[in-house]
């Protein structure tokens, strides 16, 4: 079975205070109650992961970058090493996010080095794909999806991907207030499922925790969440604030 996940991308909000705040506080609030089966994780920015891993310590809390740079050192002035982040204690790495992939002209090739990259220094990639609304509105979500996936996560061997966390992402629904019905969700994750299947097999796509993102909120989480090949979601403006973050968390049970 996969494991059920819930991560907050924190994108460049939070100073260092802010940040170590929230984690207090989140730390505070999930030790009331049972989360003990759902894996949380945050992503700070960059520059405040080294102490927002010191203040996770102890909890069950889990900490992501959003980004890495796919070498493994050198003259990349501005770019952080996978290796660079596992020595700070750092455990998750989002890659490929839409907002990455927009602003910053992240390519598949890109991404599936950064895939490598992560997953040489043992950390784990939350991989993020995903359609633009005219692709869902000519209804080629599938395919669009299932490509990405093809040219990012394809190349790897069975025992690597087995690694991999998967965030379909649809890209309308991001920042935007408009979530996917739960239907839309359920029908993109069993067809990565199946996707994945055909690939690597029964055993490794039941394992895989396929996450969704995309303007989930407390008020809409349990309905997404209780669809069958949903294990979790990967949450942006919501997972800045410890109630509505945990709120979602709590969705699960
Ligand atoms: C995200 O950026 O990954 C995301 C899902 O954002 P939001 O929840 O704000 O839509």
């Amino acid at each position: 079975m996969a494991r059920k996940i819930v991560a907050g991308n924190w994108k460049m909000n939070k100073t260092l205070n802010e940040g170590v705040e929230l984690v207090k506080e989140l730390k505070n609030e999930l030790s009331k109650v049972n989360v003990n089966d759902v894996t949380v994780v945050v992503s700070p920015p960059y520059v405040n992961l080294s102490e927002i891993v010191k203040i996770a310590e102890g909890s069950s809390i889990q900490i992501s970058a959003q980004n890495v740079h796919q070498e493994e050192s050198g003259a990349f002035t501005g770019e952080i090493s996978a290796q660079m982040l596992q020595s700070l204690g750092v455990g998750y790495v989002i890659i490929g996010h839409s907002e990455r992939r927009e602003y910053f002209g992240e390519n598949a090739k890109d991404i599936a080095k950064k895939v490598d990259a992560v997953i040489a220094q043992g950390l784990t990639p939350i991989y993020c794909c995903g359609e633009v609304k005219q692709e869902r509105e000519s209804g080629n979500q599938n395919q669009i999806v299932g490509m990405q996936i093809k040219s990012e996560l394809y190349h790897l061997s069975p025992e690597d991907f087995r690694k991999v966390v998967i965030a379909y992402e649809p890209v309308w629904a991001i920042g935007t207030g408009l979530t996917a019905s739960p239907d839309q969700a359920q029908d993109m994750h069993a067809f990565i499922r199946k996707f994945i299947s055909e690939k690597y097999g029964n055993d490794i796509a039941n394992e895989t925790s396929i996450l969704y993102g995309g303007s989930c909120k407390p008020s809409n989480a349990a309905e997404i969440f209780c669809k069958k090949d949903v294990d979790g979601g990967l949450i942006g403006g919501a997972s800045l604030k410890a109630e509505d973050f945990v709120g979602i968390i709590n969705a699960f049970n």
